[in-house]
């Protein structure tokens, strides 16, 4: 499943730009990720430049 570490995340929302399922929504300036919706296509481990997304089992 998707994470996302809030410590790295800087808020630019790329990663919600780019998620083809809109799996990520912003809510109270955190960045969440619904794994209902995520299909794990990496595209927002790819896009997000403080590599705050990862891939955890
Ligand atoms: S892995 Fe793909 S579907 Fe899942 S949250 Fe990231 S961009 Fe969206
Ligand atoms: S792309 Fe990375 S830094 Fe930007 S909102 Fe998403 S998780 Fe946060």
């Amino acid at each position: 499943m998707i994470v996302i570490d809030s410590d790295e995340c800087g808020v630019c929302e790329d990663c919600i730009d780019v998620c083809p399922n809109e799996a990520i929504e912003k809510r109270a300036f955190t960045i969440i990720v619904n794994a209902e919706l995520c299909d794990d296509c990496e595209e927002c481990i790819e896009v997000c430049p403080t590599g705050a997304i990862y891939e955890e089992d």
